[in-house]
């Protein structure tokens, strides 16, 4: 019991003791109680019609009403207790306007959505990168705004660990890059980030790429061709020369490979250069390039065995597809030492069309498998002098992979082997039979 409490008590208490010594005074004790007690009543019911009052006039801030004893403790208490929520009030608004400064300081625009994709607040650049407006659009599905198909499908994946890149609908010279986080209740926060510097510098750098590609290509072929005349005639040579011809010979076939690549790289790379899909006899595109391999391997005498049945197609850009694999199967050639093995394994299920090629050759250390598809990059740099490929033939099979909506999964042990495995979905997956009818 605390103080308040018990003085409040004792003075009801000490009431009642003089309202019964009055009514022994005066001789009337029973109707002196009940005076007094009704007199008390009065008085409680106007406090607590006092404290009604001032409680449902809060907002209009009228003075605390006076009083005393427990009422005037309560209405203290409830004063501390509004000064003190008032007090986190303002403290908590300060904090937002200072958020909401913030973020429309930023140079990206910022969007909260809820769950369905209605929007509830955004900054100042999303007014002006993605065409927002204050009122009008509160409320309104984030996708009506940003009507690219692509943006709804990848809002409505939930699955945001890579970034989508988009034009701006409001200004489509711009390219913005969106990553969406997930928070709450599958409430969402999108930041889009204008990239259209970078974007333009990596068009540069394609260009580039491409057009010196182009360049070299001409004078190289006539080089090219004359080394090749020189080489036909190379018992008309002095010995000295004769080996430097055939060196340079095999460098310019080199450097052609190497052009090749890169002008086909490029040409993967343009977003607008989309694959011309027809349906691919899976066991006559890799026996195909299966016997392609063992020519490659001549008196290595690789043992390249294709492991597949039917006669199921996939469907895709057919000289993509057939560079991919040869780039792949290559590969294995190249890495695995004389009378090695190579397996060809195609299969389909539900999940789509899978092609894994696995040697046991001198396989790859973990720590190169996640850059492996990088351009010129290279497990091994001191070898590829040795196998005279272009560096390049792994970035391609990724592009291919990507412009077909697949994946490529890559095992590898040192000295013990490698296997790539290339994933298509499932619609890229022409099943035999129907084809069969079609004819
Ligand atoms: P390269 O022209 O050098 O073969 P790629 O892009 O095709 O370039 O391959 C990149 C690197 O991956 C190669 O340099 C090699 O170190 C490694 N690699 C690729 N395939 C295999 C394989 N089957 N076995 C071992 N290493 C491989």
């Amino acid at each position: 019991m605390n103080k308040e409490w018990s003085a409040h008590l004792s003075t009801v208490i000490a009431g009642i003791i003089l309202l019964f010594i009055l009514g022994l005074v005066l001789g009337e004790v029973a109707w002196v109680m009940l005076a007094g007690n009704l007199i008390y009543l009065g008085w409680t019911l106007r406090q607590t019609f006092r404290l009604h009052q001032w409680l449902n006039h809060s907002d209009e801030s009228l003075d605390t009403p006076e009083s005393y004893g427990l009422w005037g403790d309560l209405f203290d208490n409830i004063h501390k207790l509004q000064k003190h929520h008032k007090d986190a009030q303002r403290k908590l608004q300060t904090m937002l306007n200072r958020v909401q400064e913030s973020t429309n300081a930023l140079n990206d625009a910022v969007v909260i959505t809820d769950a369905n994709g209605a929007m509830d607040w955004w900054n100042q650049a999303a007014e002006r990168m993605l065409g927002f407006k204050t009122h009008i659009d509160h409320g309104q599905l984030i996708y009506n705004l940003l009507r690219d198909p692509v943006f709804k499908t990848y809002f409505d994946s939930k699955s945001y660990k890579s970034p989508l890149e988009l034009a701006s609908p409001a200004r489509p010279h711009i390219i913005l890059r969106f990553h969406i986080t997930l928070f709450g209740e599958d409430d969402r926060l999108i930041i889009a980030q204008d990239i259209s510097r970078i974007h333009q510098l990596e068009r540069m750098r394609k260009d580039f790429v491409s057009n010196v590609s182009h360049e070299m290509r001409t004078p190289l072929t006539v080089i090219s061709g004359y080394l090749e005349t020189l080489q036909d005639h190379s018992d008309e040579l002095p010995r000295k020369w004769q080996r430097a011809v055939s060196t340079m010979r095999q460098q310019a076939h080199r450097m052609e490979r190497l052009i090749t690549d890169l002008l086909l790289l490029a040409k993967l790379e343009t977003t607008d250069h989309k694959p011309q899909d027809k349906a691919s006899t899976l066991k006559i595109l890799l026996d195909d390039i299966r016997r392609d391999a063992q020519e490659f391997s001549a008196d290595k005498q690789h043992n390249i065995r294709l492991i597949g049945q039917g006669d199921d197609a996939l469907m895709g850009d057919e000289p993509q597809l057939r560079s991919a694999l040869s780039n792949i199967i290559f590969n294995a050639v190249k890495y695995t030492p004389a009378n090695g093995d190579i397996d060809i394994h195609w299969w389909s299920d539900s999940k789509g069309v899978h092609i894994a090629v696995r040697d046991n050759g001198i396989g790859i250390d973990p720590v190169h498998l996640p850059r492996l598809t990088e351009r010129f990059y290279r497990a091994d740099p001191s070898r590829h002098k040795e196998t005279g490929g272009s560096g390049l033939g792994l970035a391609i099979v990724k592009h291919v992979m990507l412009n077909h909506g697949g994946t490529l999964e890559v095992h590898s042990e040192p000295n013990i082997g490698s296997e790539f495995i290339c994933h298509f979905p499932l619609k890229r997956l022409v099943p035999e039979a129907p084809r069969a009818k079609e004819a």
